[in-house]
């Protein structure tokens, strides 16, 4: 009953009758912000275990009606995705990889026990959402339509055990520049009170509860000046393992990218996927290991590592100016952001914009 559909789905629509007239999206999209505003229409696709997948429609925005009960109201039965929508210069939009995205949710929803959408129907959701609603994609520089599916377990009974009825949908908001005054290092904040996943838990998995959990050393990061918190593996709590929302890489040298590799605890990132194989393009040697904080912190006193920066969909690739943690510093939070770091977040963006040919067939 976990299984795909075997067919594509067909979409019915029913459009808006009070879509916002031009004059307001346009405002709108002029400072959208981040996940403040959201379009016209939505995509909602039910699920229960006897019809499997069906009634695929587009439909106005508006609030869901859930029942009380609902199971994900009170386990968290949920996951999510994050991509995004660019408009070119010749007015066309295109998303960025999102075959990628579909199969993360497949092995998210694998390991949440929902049922799992083909990869087809996902991108197909996101097709209607840009039909509809393709007007909302802005088109100042760096600015994009956020897409965000998500997928719930809305059956009415308080059991634990995985929902018989589920519910997909997708929404979109008009997003700005992340950084709309330049690119900027960041300082992170090692957490060391807390840890975002654990041996044979859901860290790999884009589920809500994950980031419920780091909201906490979120705030301590905030606390101590700091942009994003940086988690250590939850087992041995010595090697690193990403940001609440990115992932981390250091360049060594001038030619040498070296991330975290995979362990089950780490979110697989898409952009993480795309800087790998660009750096490969560049002649640069990629390493997927264990990276410890001590080989940070030796790594700047010693000039082997040259640039530290995360990566992930909302803000591509941010440079990290330095690591702080209870009584250190490792880093200098002054320092501009390094050249590798920029020439990969231009390139990146370049062929998500349009600017430079798309050589990996990565847009649709
Ligand atoms: N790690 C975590 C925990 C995230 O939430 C995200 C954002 N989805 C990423 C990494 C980066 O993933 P992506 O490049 O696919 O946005």
């Amino acid at each position: 009953a976990l299984d795909s559909t075997a067919y594509p789905l067909s979409f019915a629509l029913t459009p808006s009758t009070t879509a916002r007239a031009e004059a307001e999206r346009d405002e709108i999209l002029a400072d959208p912000g981040f996940g403040k505003h959201f379009t016209d229409h939505m995509v909602t696709i039910d699920w229960t275990v006897d019809q499997g997948w069906h009634d695929a429609r587009v439909t106005p925005y508006g609030p869901l009606q859930l029942d009380p009960a609902s199971s994900v109201l009170h386990y968290g039965q949920e996951i999510f995705e994050g991509l995004k929508a660019y408009r070119h210069a010749d007015g066309s939009v295109w998303t960025f990889r999102p075959e990628k995205n579909a199969e993360r949710m497949q092995r998210s929803a694998a390991r949440l026990a929902l049922p799992q959408l083909s990869v087809e129907d996902f991108v197909q959701s996101i097709k209607q959402m840009i039909a509809v609603d393709g007007d909302w994609v802005p088109s100042a520089p760096e600015t994009s339509l956020y897409l965000r599916p998500f997928m719930i377990a809305n059956e009415s009974f308080l059991g634990v055990r995985a929902a018989h009825r589920v519910g997909y949908y997708v929404i979109a908001s008009p997003a700005g520049a992340y950084f709309a005054d330049g690119v900027a290092p960041v300082k992170i904040w090692l957490s060391t009170d807390y840890s975002r996943a654990g041996r044979g838990g859901t860290g790999a998995a884009k589920c809500g509860g994950n980031y419920a959990a780091s909201l906490l050393p979120q705030m301590q990061a905030y606390d101590n000046g700091c942009a994003q918190v940086l988690f250590l593996d939850g087992e041995t709590g010595t090697h690193i393992d990403e940001l609440g929302g990115m992932n981390v890489f250091f360049v060594h040298g001038t030619d040498r990218l070296v991330t975290p590799r995979l362990t089950g605890s780490i979110l697989e990132g898409v952009t993480r996927d795309s800087i790998m194989q660009l750096a490969r393009d560049r002649g640069m040697t990629v390493e997927e290991r264990e990276v410890t904080v001590d080989e940070w912190r030796d790594g700047i006193a010693s000039g082997e590592i040259t640039e530290v920066f995360a990566c992930g969909t909302a803000a591509v690739v941010t440079p990290i100016g330095q690591l702080k943690g209870k009584g250190f510093e490792i880093g200098d939070a002054d320092a501009p952001a390094g050249e590798i770091t920029l020439a990969l977040r231009q390139e990146l963006t370049d062929i998500q914009y349009g600017r430079l040919p798309d050589r990996h067939g990565w847009l649709t």
